[in-house]
Order: structure tokens, then sequence, then C-alpha cells
């Protein structure tokens, strides 16, 4: 018998977008529109009106369109993902990656193209910052707006999972408080602009000596974002780190994060997983870090004996690590190529704080992820999702914990799996490691550290202790 709805079309009929969700798209259509008319001299004429069409437009477009996912099961249910031109490297993927990194060009060489986008944001700048819109401020404001509405989508998306929710709030809360008000706020009362959640490497002159001395001079609450600097990388960022991996920072404070997580989430699978790619990543992530520890080491040698190491050369090093970490690669390659190589290309490739962060996750922290290998039906979903290009899978078949330095712990691997293989633990540091359970045609061989079996008193003392299972055994048994 034929279905009631017989049809051979192959491609997705139109009906499966409601009235709302129609209603969305056009008002994000909307928002668009009034986006470009403030590009093209609206922002300057009417700044007011054009703000408030193209952010009512794109903020109250995006919530309906948000609620398609309330007829959706929660999470991950890979629908489409990899058929959809624009999160598949499709036309559409290309076209998005080409507008971002774009934006970034202009916005960093040639901004006099945005004047009528930095006019239209002039109202909220002089009630936050008591003074006219730069670049700077509508950049962060863009970000935050994308942080914000991205973060809703996470926070619909994945409503059954409470780590998620809570991560993702997390993150919003830290763009818009201490990433975009607060440092208004501070202009407003003539202090220096600081941002309280990004510390030194990541903000690679915070702990500069130009820098320290500009605050230090500057009030007495200057004095006390200097200590702040110092006290968050020296002290917190090892404490916290031992306690919960690189999470509390990467997946939970970070504006780059954040944006990677919100924003980011629909190009999380286009990650590159390959051995070559995580070999590329492991020198590239850690040379940034040495050449930033260089330059500060320089500036600091430079500074200590009043020019003479560098000379007028000092401006040019501080310049050229600026151009090429700061602008280029986290923004132009780090944001604007999400759409083509996933989310987190910059936190992966180039984040010397990650660096940083990884090193001490790696070898001086209770953060694992636990894996039951028993149940895992190689599925792949963690691997696919995991935005940092860890093949989970490989660990997850292995039995094997997962202590890998990249790991930003989003939880988005546990989340997927549909069979509650992994688990995000933090517990002792002994026995983190583990050696794989290897299941052979004829025998089963445990493989653990010594420090792990010394912390279990009732398995055997020594590796070599350990049964192997061979086919004989398993005849006796049957
Ligand atoms: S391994 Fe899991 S928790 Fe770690 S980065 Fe990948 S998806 Fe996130
Ligand atoms: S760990 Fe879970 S998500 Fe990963 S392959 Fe196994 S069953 Fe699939």
């Amino acid at each position: 018998m034929l279905p009631e709805n017989p049809s051979l079309q192959l491609t997705t009929s139109s009906d499966r977008f409601d009235g709302s969700e129609k209603t969305g798209m056009a008002l994000v259509g909307v928002g668009l529109v009034g986006l470009l008319a403030a590009l093209f001299g609206a922002g300057s004429n009417a700044p007011a009106v054009a703000l408030v069409i193209s952010m009512g437009g794109l903020t109250l477009g995006s919530g309906l369109l948000f609620r398609a996912y309330l007829k959706r099961p929660a999470g991950v249910d890979n629908n489409g993902v990899w058929f959809s031109a624009a999160t598949a490297r499709g036309m559409a993927g290309w076209i998005l990656g080409i507008v971002f990194t774009g934006f970034y060009i202009v916005l960093y060489w040639a901004p006099s193209n945005l004047e009528h986008l930095i006019r239209m944001t002039d109202p909220l700048s002089s009630a936050l910052r008591g003074q006219a819109a730069d670049r700077w401020f509508l950049y962060g404001f863009f970000y935050t707006v994308a942080v914000l509405i991205m973060g809703a989508r996470m926070i619909v998306k994945y409503r059954d999972n409470r780590y998620q929710i809570l991560r993702t709030i997390s993150v919003m809360f830290f763009q818009l408080g201490f990433a975009f008000l607060l440092p208004g706020l501070l202009l407003m009362l003539n202090e220096p602009e600081y941002y309280f959640s990004y510390f030194w490497p990541l903000k690679y002159d915070y702990l500069w000596p130009g820098s320290i001395s500009f605050f230090s001079s500057a009030s007495s609450l200057g004095v006390f974002m200097v200590f702040w600097g110092a006290v968050m990388f020296f002290l917190a960022t090892p404490v916290l780190t031992y306690f919960f991996g690189k999470r509390w920072y990467c997946s939970w404070v970070c504006g780059c994060g954040g944006l990677a997580e919100t924003a980011g989430d629909p190009f999380r699978h286009l990650s590159d997983k390959s051995l070559t790619s995580w070999k590329i990543e492991r020198w590239m992530v850690h040379s940034v870090l040495v050449f930033i520890v260089v330059t500060t080491g320089l500036l600091w040698g430079n500074s200590a004996t009043a020019g003479a190491w560098l000379g007028g050369m000092s401006g040019a090093f501080s310049r050229t690590y600026g151009f090429f970490i700061g602008l280029v690669f986290a923004g132009v390659v780090g944001v604007g190529f999400y759409p083509i190589m996933g989310t987190r290309v910059w936190c992966r490739f180039g984040c010397p704080m990650a660096a940083v962060l990884g090193l001490l996750q790696k070898y001086f922290s209770r953060f694992r992820i636990t894996t039951n290998g028993g149940q895992c039906i190689s599925c792949g979903n963690c691997s696919t999702y995991c935005e940092m290009g860890i093949d989970v899978r490989w660990y997850a078949q292995r039995g094997q914990n997962i202590v890998r330095s990249s790991c930003v712990g989003c939880g988005v691997c546990a989340t997927v799996c549909p069979r509650g293989v992994l688990k995000l633990e933090n517990g002792p540091m002994q026995g983190r490691y583990n050696g794989p359970i290897l299941i052979h045609h004829d025998a089963v061989s445990v493989q653990l550290d010594d420090a792990w079996i010394r912390s279990r008193p009732l398995l055997p003392s020594t590796q070599e202790d350990l049964p192997v299972l061979t086919d004989a055994d398993f005849d006796t048994l049957r």
C-alpha cells in the first residue's frame, strides 16, 4: 500500500518550515538588509533607526528560527549536517567564509569603508562609554551579539544537557559582562580600558613592560589591573587547571572559545582529525608560545637595560607579534575560516594560552575523559563533533582515558555519544594514563600503568601479573 503522501522527490518540501520559521527567516532578511543600508549610509544618517531595525530583525528572526529545534530531539541528531552546503564546505560555506574573512580584512586594513556602520553604533557607544564609537567598538558589539544570539541557539539545541547549558550561559556572561560592558564602563569612568577575562599570553601585551608602566601609572585601579593579570596567570591558571583542566578557561570564560562554541557550533564537525594535522597543531601552537615568551623576555631585557638590547627595534618586535599573531591569525584565519576548517582554528593552531593550559592539563591536572569501551558501537559521533580534531573514538574503542593537551573539555563528545561511553572527570592524577584494553582474536589483554594498579589494591600489583584470557580459557567457561 502506498503511503499517504507518496513522493519521489529528492529535495525536501518547503512545507518543512512552519509559519513562525518563515516569519523568522523574513525578519533575519530584514535585519541583513538593515545592516547593508547602514553600511551604505543609513548608519550615519539615522543611526538609532538602523541599529534597531538591523539588530531587532536579526535577534527576533533568529529567536523564531531557533524554535525549530524544539520540534526535534535535543542535542545533535545528524540531520543533514554533511548535506547542507553551508555546513559541508559547499558554495554557501565558502561564501560565508569569504564574508567573514573579508569583514576582518576591511576592519583591520581599510576601516574607512565601515565608517557608516561604525556610526550606527554611536548611540550605544555614547550611552555605554561616553564617547563616539570606533572600529573596535563595532567589532566588540558584533562579537557580543553573535555570542548571545548563537548562545541562545546552543541552549535550545542542547536543552537536555546541564553541562552544555551552564557553560554556554557562562561564556555569554563573560563576553557580555567582562569583555563588552565592563571595558566600556571603565572608559566612561576615565579608567584604562581593560579586559578582565583575558590574560597574558593570550592578551599578549598585558605583561609587557610598556603596558605595566601604563596601567600602574594610570590610577589605583590600574595598579589592581596589573595585579589581577599577574595573579590570574601565575596563580589562578595553574591552580584551576590542576583541578578542572583547561576547560575552566577555554570552554567557560574565554571570548575566543565563547565565539567558537556558539557562533561556530554549526561548523564544529569540519575540524581535521588526521594525524598530520595533529602534528602541525603541536608544532604551531608551541611555536607561537615560544615566540610570545621570547618577545616578552626581550622586551623586559630591553627595558631593564634602558633599550640597550633592542634599541629602536623593540617597537618592531611587538608590532610583528601583534600583526601576524594578534590580527592575521586570531582574526582573519581564526574566525574567518570557521566554515572551511571548523571552529577553534585559532585555539588549536595558534593560541599561546591554549598551549600553556594544554601543557598544564597534560602533566599537572586531575582532568581526563574516561571511556567505557565495552559500550562503544563505533558510530564515530564523538570524533565527528570534536572541534579540536581529536579522534575520540580511537580512545573509546580501546577503553583508554583521553588525556590530550588540546582537549578543551567542551563535553560535546560525551553529549553526542548515544551509548554514554564518555565521561568528563576530575580525579586523582594517579592512573590518569591507562593503556588500552585490547581484544585480540584469541585473547583479551589489559594494559594499565603501575600507578593506576597501585591505587587499586585488589588488582595484581604489576602489569605482568594481569591475566590474559586465551581461547582455552573461554572454552572452559562455555
Ligand atoms: S575530546 Fe570531547 S571534550 Fe575534548 S575537545 Fe573534543 S569534543 Fe570537546
Ligand atoms: S564513544 Fe560513543 S559516540 Fe564515540 S564511537 Fe563509541 S558509541 Fe559512538
